[in-house]
């Protein structure tokens, strides 16, 4: 058995079968780039996609520079994107997709139909790291820009403490 190991821990450990990537198509997306969308109508509570990556710490990363998707997953710990449907996955401040319970995947907040896309707001996985991107979502509830959880209002905090990621969840 090894003592230790220097090379990144390849996130999750669990089993894609958990998951109906079946539902999800990655193509071109009006909001951004590359986007996440049901294949296929979607029930609410389906789980979609396991976050997939290789998690650094925050010494390991260079935020200014680095050109890949980056998800922050725990206070020091970041999820570098490696090529699956989940790095595709845009903004939305009101989203239709949330991080499970368990924090190791996505799944559907109600039924989505075929042709949608799958939107995730950003600050219920970023807490601290620190960047702000202008949101053009046209959502009542945008808030105009993209912040970490850190950044929000009370009221905003609490609305989307529920769908963010367990590291968050534990400091409120
Ligand atoms: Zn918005």
């Amino acid at each position: 058995m090894p003592i230790a190991s220097t090379a990144p821990r390849v996130f999750p450990d669990t089993a894609e079968a958990m998951y109906r990537t079946d539902l999800v198509d990655v193509r071109e997306s009006p909001v951004s780039g590359t986007g996440a969308f049901a294949a296929g109508d979607v029930p609410a509570g389906t789980r979609l996609m396991p976050l997939t990556g290789t998690v650094l710490r925050r010494d390991q990363v260079d935020m200014d520079t680095i050109e890949v998707g980056i998800l922050q997953i725990g206070d020091d710990k970041f999820l570098i994107a490696a090529g699956g449907p989940d790095d595709y996955i845009n903004h939305a401040c009101d989203p239709n997709v949330a991080f499970t319970p368990d924090g190791m995947g996505y799944y559907a907040l109600r039924d989505i139909q075929a042709g949608e896309e799958f939107l995730i707001d950003y600050a219920t996985s970023e807490y601290d790291s620190g960047w702000k991107v202008t949101c053009l979502c046209g959502s009542s509830v945008c808030r105009g820009v993209v912040t970490g959880f850190a950044d929000l209002d009370d009221v905003t905090q609490q609305r989307l403490l529920p769908m963010a990621l367990p590291y968050i969840r534990v400091k409120f």
